[in-house]
């Protein structure tokens, strides 16, 4: 159930020229329960609150990971930028869920844009930390990011994949470039290209708006069942 906790900053990191890592310790309560994929409500001020999603798996449940996307540069970005180690911050947790998994045998296909990658971190994680039973249903992720330089996390998911035979990920750049050696284009054209039975399949989409209605077209138009596209649009 989502409740009010109190939290302190204990790590940041800017890991790309707009996007930071922010670890919080959960003070008061010293620990939550949560479900991997869902978010947490930031109180910036009196009547001012953003959405995040919550970036580390449940059973880190006295610490929680957000990476913020800075480049709005509105309240939350703002509030983002002047938060320091120390400092205390209230969020109200957990909230949503849209995306989490279902439990079901079915193949799990990620797309994310930015950093809708967020809940996905979350979720693959949960997933190899579970029972070997659970653990082999396929997942894919399919990330879309601009360029090279917004990169970050390519150690952690090729770890996460080397751990874990059933999850695979392709990083695709929209505008890398010339010297880049990886996928190209919108994540789009690279989802239809690989998934080619996408009916048998479940969709979990997080990110921009644009992204999510272009995927969630082609996929009806493949004759993926609506129950079986789960969405989460950061803006
Ligand atoms: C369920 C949910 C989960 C979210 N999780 C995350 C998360 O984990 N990480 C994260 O970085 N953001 C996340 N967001 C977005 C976040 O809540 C804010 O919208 C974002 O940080 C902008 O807040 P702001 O106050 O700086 O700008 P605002 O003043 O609120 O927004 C300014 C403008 O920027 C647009 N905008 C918002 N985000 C972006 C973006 N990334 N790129 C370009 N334009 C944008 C808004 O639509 C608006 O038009 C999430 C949103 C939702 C609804």
């Amino acid at each position: 159930m989502a409740q009010k906790i109190t939290l302190e900053v204990v790590k940041k990191e800017q890991v790309t020229g707009h996007v930071y890592f922010v670890t919080f310790r959960l003070v008061s309560p010293p620990s939550i329960e949560f479900r991997a994929g869902q978010n947490m409500m930031l109180m910036i001020a009196p009547g001012i609150n953003r959405t995040m999603s919550i970036a580390s798996p449940p059973n880190q449940n006295n610490e929680l990971l957000m990476i913020h996307d800075v480049s709005p540069m509105g309240p939350g970005s703002k509030w983002t930028l002047g938060l320091h180690v120390g400092d205390s911050a209230t969020i109200v947790a957990p909230t949503g869920g849209a995306l989490s998994f279902d439990p079901s045998p079915k193949k799990k296909v990620m797309i994310a844009t930015g950093t809708g990658v967020a809940p996905f971190h979350a979720m693959i994680l949960d997933y190899a930390n579970g029972s070997a039973e659970r653990a082999k249903t396929q997942l894919v992720l399919y990330w879309g990011l601009r360029h090279e330089e917004d990169v970050y996390w390519k150690e952690e998911f090729d770890r996460i994949s080397s751990l874990n035979p059933f999850f695979t990920w392709r990083l695709i750049l929209s505008k890398p470039g010339d010297g880049w050696i990886g996928l190209r284009g919108h994540v789009t054209e690279h989802v239809i290209k690989q998934e080619t039975n996408p009916e048998v399949s479940e969709f979990y989409l997080c990110g921009n708006k644009a992204m999510i209605e272009e995927v969630r077209e082609v996929l009806l138009g493949r004759n993926v069942p609506k129950e079986q596209i789960k969405t989460e649009l950061f803006y």
